[in-house]
């Protein structure tokens, strides 16, 4: 399967076409920012880390009967996927008070919730990423009813996945973003990534950050919380 376009770049990945319209290339690149870009950085390995640790994940809710995107991995940082068309949506789910939500509502960093909640932010860097919610998906016909009970269900369902999986790996997960899209058939697919760049991951005993906070935040020592998550999970000890 040879490269072929460059269909898109972002902050953190490479889209590349390949010879089957219906699938593309993901390329994983140590580049990170923050803060809507404002803050960029180079963590040497994270390319790699966030390729097995997001592979990884789509495996798991794969099979717990997540619908995604992922097909298989194709090197240590690049993975095939379907080709879906990405709705400008994010949609956040949370566990406990972090970032922007224990700001915006002044709620102390850690504070458990007694139920998730779920966020729909817009994709729009120029306008940073605005929080709205379903009658502004609807106004702006980002997506129909039914995509958006899709994915407040899947997030749900990935939320309960993920946290009985980390908790047996000692690890509190916070928060994390999804990204949903629609594949050539017209099905809702979980997209994107999964990985420390899109979660928040706390160690049980300790509450240390082991995720993009440490880059937001100036913490130091990004790239090894991010290989203390892939080896939680069970990763080859030499990555
Ligand atoms: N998040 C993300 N991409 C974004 C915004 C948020 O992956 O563009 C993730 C973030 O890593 C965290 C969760 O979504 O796990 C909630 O983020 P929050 O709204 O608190 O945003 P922050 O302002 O901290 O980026």
């Amino acid at each position: 399967m040879n490269r072929e376009a460059l269909l898109y770049e972002g902050k953190a990945k490479k889209i590349f076409s390949t010879e089957d319209p219906d699938q593309v290339r993901v390329e994983y690149k140590d580049d990170a920012t923050a803060f809507n870009g404002e803050k960029k950085g180079h963590i040497a390995g994270k390319g790699e880390l966030n390729n097995r640790i997001s592979a990884f994940f789509f495996e798991y809710l794969g099979g717990k009967g997540v619908r995604h995107h992922f097909l298989r991995t194709l090197s240590p940082r690049e993975q095939l996927v379907k080709h879906v068309t990405i709705l400008p949506v994010e949609v956040v789910v949370r566990n406990r008070a972090a970032g922007s939500l224990a700001s915006r509502l002044g709620l102390e960093e850690g504070r458990e919730f007694s139920r998730p909640v779920v966020e729909f932010y817009l994709k729009d860097d120029k306008l940073g990423d605005p929080l709205i919610n379903e009658d502004h998906i609807a106004l702006l016909q980002l997506a129909t009813e039914e995509q958006v009970t899709g994915m407040r269900e899947a997030a749900l369902q990935v939320n309960q996945h993920l946290s009985v999986l980390m908790a047996e790996k000692e690890i509190i997960l916070v928060d994390f973003k999804l990204e949903f899209g629609v594949d050539s058939q017209g099905e809702l697919l979980l997209a994107d990534e999964i990985s420390p760049d899109t979660c928040r991951f706390w160690d049980r005993q300790t509450y240390e950050k082991l995720d993009k906070d440490r880059f937001r935040r100036d913490l130091g020592h990004v790239e090894d919380a991010y290989r203390e998550i892939w080896h939680r999970l069970g990763g080859e000890a030499h990555v």
